[in-house]
């Protein structure tokens, strides 16, 4: 066997993929990338009536955009049941597992003696060591395997540590059901053995699972995978999450206008850390990444935090990045199909002119919407409430010699040009810069804030520029 890692991520497509399976994605994802292995995929859709093509579909497309990439073709855990009802009865063959046929009123029966003695539900091992002949005729028994019953099983977890399991805690579960179906904790294990899987990663909610799955691949004398369960991700106020906290699909992260660079940053950082590094790229992740860095206390998410990562991501990022990202992600942003739709040459040339001072002010993808909406407003602009404050008579007055001063600029239509016409304006009228500055933003952007106001006049250009403070003035 060779040492190369083989890692998956095995959702179960229930609608779409949630930012906690996206975390698990990104640290499956980290450490094949950091180890030069590999990572697959493995759509867990054995429960038919919540598993569709829509829902799988979903989860590819939320890998995809994140970049989250796979290797080869996703696997089907439903198109494995074959496969996983043969190794059950190779395990009844060895020895290992057994057919049972104890009916629904005694197995109710169990249940009810062992909540009468407040203990959890368990199998009493009635048919464990009886003679297949005396099977009911007729009757379709469900597999289970032979569980250790001394001593203790043992997860080596790279996250939890050696976490103990006493033996008799686990019952002789069901591996194959009656119905011929596998059930899901074997239907796991034979698929990792048959993928390669090397390295199992995912959520901490799995713990107890892989405790019963080691009693399968000990049965079939497979070795363990090494074993790392994360913790799950809780909301800002420490309670499980939920929508209120983030608990979304990752499409949702990509309408409220968050980089996937940067929500990739933001989950990695939830549950491990690389020193002091807050920004991280693709790249640093990839190289510094190691499941046994990852913390096992639960990890807080803060929508505040991967609001200024996301920020600090869109202020670092090449204005030709963030412009195709920009205009790639528009028409899943709010207010952005609108935009996308009035895209031409000229006014896609003004916002990347625009991008380096719209993107200091922006935080989101959304909030360069906002930003960058004075460029495809059409006149006599709407005005916004602040801006409208900043527009009273005395500033009407103020605008008019601005107007007069621009119109009559020599020189080129630049940003310093025009900012040394409207410094004299303020200096001869005994105005403090802003006194111009701010309602003339007011005029040309309809807000009352916008990228440096000189910028604005430059971007836009002459024409509209001096159109847009004269519709203020009349
Ligand atoms: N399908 C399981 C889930 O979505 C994951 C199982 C596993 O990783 O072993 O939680």
């Amino acid at each position: 066997m060779s040492d190369k890692v083989v890692t998956r991520f095995a959702p179960s497509p229930t609608g779409y993929l949630h930012i906690g399976g996206a975390r698990t994605a990104l640290f499956n994802w980290l450490y094949a990338k950091h180890t030069s292995g590999t990572m697959l995929l493995r759509i867990e859709d054995t429960d038919r009536e919540r598993s569709n093509p829509a829902a799988t579909a979903a989860i590819l497309d939320g890998l995809t955009w994140l970049g989250l990439t796979w290797d080869g073709e996703p696997v089907s855990q439903f198109e494995r049941a074959p496969r996983h009802r043969e190794v059950a009865e190779e395990l009844v063959r060895m020895g290992k597992a057994y057919y049972c046929y104890a009916t629904p009123a005694e197995l109710e029966a169990m249940r009810e003696a062992a909540r009468a003695k407040g203990l959890p539900p368990r199998y009493d091992g009635r048919w464990r060591d009886r003679d297949p002949s005396e099977a009911p005729a007729g009757a379709k028994g469900a597999i289970r395997i032979k569980a250790p019953t001394e001593g203790e099983t043992v997860v080596h977890d790279r996250v939890q540590g050696e976490v103990r399991f006493p033996n008799k805690d686990l019952d002789d579960f069901i591996i194959l059901r009656s119905d011929g179906n596998p059930t899901y904790m074997h239907a796991v294990v034979v698929d990792d053995h048959d993928m390669g899987v090397t390295h199992i990663i995912r959520g901490d909610d799995h713990l107890t699972n892989a405790a019963r799955q080691t009693v399968i691949y000990d049965a079939m004398g497979w070795d363990v995978p090494s074993m790392s369960h994360i913790p799950l991700i809780h909301g800002a106020d420490g309670a499980k999450l939920s929508k209120r906290h983030g608990a979304l699909g990752v499409e949702a992260y990509r309408a409220m206008g968050y980089l996937p660079e940067a929500l990739l940053n933001y989950l990695a950082r939830l549950g491990w850390s690389h020193g002091d590094d807050e920004i991280m790229s693709i790249k640093d992740m990839i190289s510094w990444f190691d499941i046994g860095d990852v913390n096992k206390g639960a990890a807080r998410f803060d929508f505040a935090k991967l609001e200024a990562i996301n920020g600090a991501h869109m202020r670092r990022m090449s204005d030709a990045e963030l412009f195709d990202i920009f205009i790639g992600t528009l028409p899943y942003l709010e207010g952005g199909p609108a935009m996308a739709a009035r895209l031409n040459d000229a006014n896609k040339a003004q916002l990347l002119a625009a991008l380096p001072g719209l993107k200091e002010r922006a935080k989101t993808l959304i909030e360069l919407v906002d930003g960058a909406a004075f460029l495809f407003a059409t006149r006599p602009l709407p005005i916004d409430d602040k801006a409208a404050l900043l527009l009273n008579d005395d500033a009407r007055k103020i605008l008019r010699g601005a107007h007069e001063a621009l119109n009559g600029l020599a020189s080129s239509w630049t940003a310093a040009a025009a900012e040394a016409a409207i410094r004299e304006v303020a200096i001869a009228g005994g105005h403090k810069l802003g006194a111009v500055a701010q309602p003339l933003r007011a005029a040309l952007t309809g807000k009352s804030t916008s990228p440096g106001v000189f910028d604005v006049l430059a971007v836009l250009g002459r024409e509209e520029s001096l159109a847009r403070i004269a519709d203020q003035i009349d």
